[in-house]
């Protein structure tokens, strides 16, 4: 990679991942459970959602199809993957959601937004313009692993967030211990999944960007969940013991 400006964007991405690590491990994201007065204005959780997810719908296609690659076969099947999270994600997720009443600080959707602005840039300029894939990077070792890795982390994703969900009955908003799964392993394998799924796709795409956002995603979520962990720690005396925070047997 060169270090031009696309290769400092993503040295940036990398470079950011270090002070956001840093900082949750002592001052977990305010929202959620971790919800906190002193952040200034808020909104209804389930449109920050959307706000700060969609440009990796919207703003990654725009910046995807001006590429000169946009309408290669492996281009494609890479934005398709990309959009089944994302679509999930910014417009399918935040509706389910049982979250009568949650507000998210507007700074947080402001800084998720920013972030997802320069990730999706690296990513969908990557993909369709920077990266050169060969027609049959399909059959590649790379590719096949990472894709299994990223559906396999999709899926963990997507089925622990339905358990969460599951927990309240509509117009709820207390917390139960979850169970059942990968839940009897781990307090957050919604968020392993997550890490799963983007280290499954820096693999696939074997780029600099796709590692970026890894890092940045491992560096996001590894601290809240372990935020997560002691918080169900201290409030329920019956939290399994064995489990773990996100890594099985590990951490
Ligand atoms: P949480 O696990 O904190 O919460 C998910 C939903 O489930 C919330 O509505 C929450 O309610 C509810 N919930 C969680 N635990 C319980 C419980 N014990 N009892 C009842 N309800 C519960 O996840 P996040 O909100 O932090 O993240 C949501 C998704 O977004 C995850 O899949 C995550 O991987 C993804 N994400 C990805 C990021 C990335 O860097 N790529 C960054 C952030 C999130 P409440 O909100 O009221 O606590």
């Amino acid at each position: 990679m060169r270090l031009d400006t696309y290769g400092w964007l993503v040295l940036l991405e990398i470079a950011l991942a270090v002070p956001t690590l840093l900082s949750l491990v002592f001052i977990p994201a305010p929202y959620g459970r971790h919800e906190r007065k002193g952040w200034g204005p808020t909104i209804p959780a389930r449109v920050g959602w959307i706000v700060m997810e969609s440009p990796a719908v919207w703003f990654f296609a725009w910046v995807y199809f001006l590429g000169p690659n946009a309408l290669r076969p492996v281009p494609l099947v890479l934005l398709a993957l990309w959009q089944l999270h994302y679509v999930y994600r910014a417009f399918l997720f935040p509706f389910l959601l049982r979250a009568e009443g949650r507000r998210m600080p507007v700074t947080v959707v402001a800084m998720a937004f920013l972030f997802n602005l320069l990730n999706n840039w690296v990513n969908a300029r990557w993909i369709s313009a920077m990266g050169d894939y060969p027609a049959d990077w399909l059959s590649s070792t790379p590719f096949l692993v990472g894709c299994a890795l990223f559906l396999g982390g999709f899926t963990l994703n997507v089925t622990s967030d339905r358990t969460l969900r599951n927990l309240r009955a509509p117009g709820e908003t207390g917390y139960r211990i979850p169970r059942g799964g990968a839940f009897e392993l781990v307090t957050a394998p919604n968020y392993l999944g997550e890490i799963i799924e983007w280290t499954g796709w820096a693999i696939l795409t074997w780029s600099p960007a796709g590692l970026a956002f890894a890092v940045y995603t491992f560096a996001n979520l590894a601290p809240r969940a372990v935020s997560h962990h002691r918080w169900y720690r201290e409030r329920f005396p019956d939290y399994p013991a064995g489990r773990k925070a996100f890594i099985p047997f590990l951490l």
